[in-house]
C-alpha cells in the first residue's frame, strides 16, 4: 500500500507554499495493518508465510486426541510464520471456554478471531472485539432485530440458542417442523440465513458471513491471497470456500457442503478428518516447508 514517508522534510533554502505545507510536522499515516495492530493486545507476526483460517468444531477441534496434540504443537512452534485465525459460529464466551478446555492438549489462542458466523472480529489474545472490523457490521445490524422479530415470533421448529450473540440471531432448528417459507421473508427484511449441520439456523445482517468478514480482515492485514488457506466442515463454511481463496474441506465434511465441491476449484477435499485434514490440505497447497 502506498503510505510512504514520515511527513517531515528538511528545511533548506526558500520554501514554496506547497513545501511549507509539506514540511509541517504531521503525524505519520498508519497503514491498514498498523491500524489493526493498534486495536490488538498482542503483536501479529511481522511477515507470516501462511494465514491459516480454521473453523473450530469438526475442523480444528476435529480428529483424534493424538492428532490434535501433534497439530496444536506444530501451530505453537510456527507462531511467527503462521498467522492463525479462528473462524467459527461460536460466540466469544464459548471460544474462551474452548481455549480453556483444550489448553491441556496444547491448543493456544489464535492471533485473531472471527466469531458469530462472521458477525464478530476479536483479538485472539484478549478476545476483545476489534472496532474497525466490527463497527461496519454493527451498522448493518441496526434496526434489523426489530424488523425480524415479528417474522420469527412463534416460528415452529426454532429455539433460541443460549449464546451471547451479537449482530446475529442464533437458533437450534428442527427441520421436521421448520417452515422454509420464512427464509425469503427474512431476506426481504434485510437478513441472510444460514442452515448448518442440520441443527443450527443463523440469521445475519445481509451480506455478512464468514467469507465477507474474512476478506475485509485480509484487507487490514495486507497479505497476499496466495498465502491464505481456509478450512471447514459444514455449510456455514461455504462462504469461506466461495471467496476463491485456497480452502480445505476436511474428510468429515457434511454431505450438504460436499455437494458444492464441484463448483469450488480452489478447494481441496482432504481424506483425513479434522485437524489432520487441515495438515493434509496445507501440504497439498505447497506449505510442506513449514514442517521442516
Ligand atoms: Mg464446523
Amino acid at each position: 500500500m502506498g503510505f510512504g514517508g514520515d511527513g517531515l522534510r528538511p528545511l533548506t533554502g526558500l520554501l514554496k507554499p506547497d513545501e511549507v505545507v509539506a514540511s509541517a510536522p504531521v503525524a505519520p499515516i498508519a497503514s491498514p495493518r498498523q491500524q489493526l495492530q493498534r486495536q490488538l493486545s498482542a503483536p501479529l507476526p511481522e511477515a507470516p508465510e501462511l494465514v491459516l483460517v480454521t473453523d473450530l468444531d469438526g475442523t480444528l477441534l476435529g480428529g483424534s486426541t493424538p492428532e490434535r496434540r501433534r497439530f496444536y504443537r506444530w501451530l505453537a512452534e510456527q507462531r511467527e510464520r503462521v498467522l492463525h485465525v479462528f473462524c467459527t459460529g461460536r460466540d466469544l464466551v464459548s471460544i474462551a471456554r474452548v481455549l480453556q478446555q483444550d489448553e491441556p492438549i496444547g491448543l493456544r489462542a489464535p492471533h485473531l478471531v472471527i466469531g458469530d458466523v462472521g458477525c464478530t472480529v476479536a483479538c485472539g489474545a484478549s478476545l476483545a472485539p476489534v472496532p474497525l472490523a466490527v463497527d461496519p457490521i454493527e451498522q448493518r445490524w441496526q434496526g434489523l432485530p426489530e424488523r425480524l422479530a415479528p417474522l420469527l415470533a412463534h416460528q415452529a421448529g426454532l429455539s433460541l440458542q443460549p449464546v451471547s450473540s451479537n449482530r446475529r440471531l442464533a437458533y437450534y432448528v428442527d427441520l421436521e417442523l421448520f417452515d422454509h417459507g420464512v427464509i425469503p421473508q427474512l431476506q426481504a427484511a434485510g437478513a441472510d440465513c444460514v442452515l448448518s449441520d442440520s441443527r443450527y439456523f443463523d440469521v445475519l445482517p445481509a451480506g455478512v458471513n464468514k467469507g465477507s468478514t474474512l476478506l475485509a480482515l485480509l484487507e487490514w492485514l495486507e497479505v497476499e491471497s496466495r498465502c491464505v488457506v481456509t478450512a471447514g466442515d459444514t455449510l456455514n463454511d461455504l462462504a469461506m470456500f466461495e471467496t476463491g481463496l485456497q480452502g480445505v474441506m476436511v474428510g468429515n465434511a457434511e454431505a450438504a457442503l460436499l455437494e458444492h465441491l464441484p463448483r469450488l476449484p480452489s478447494v481441496y477435499r482432504a481424506e483425513a478428518e479434522g485437524c489432520a485434514g487441515i495438515a493434509e490440505g496445507l501440504r497439498h497447497f505447497g506449505f510442506d516447508h513449514l514442517w521442516d
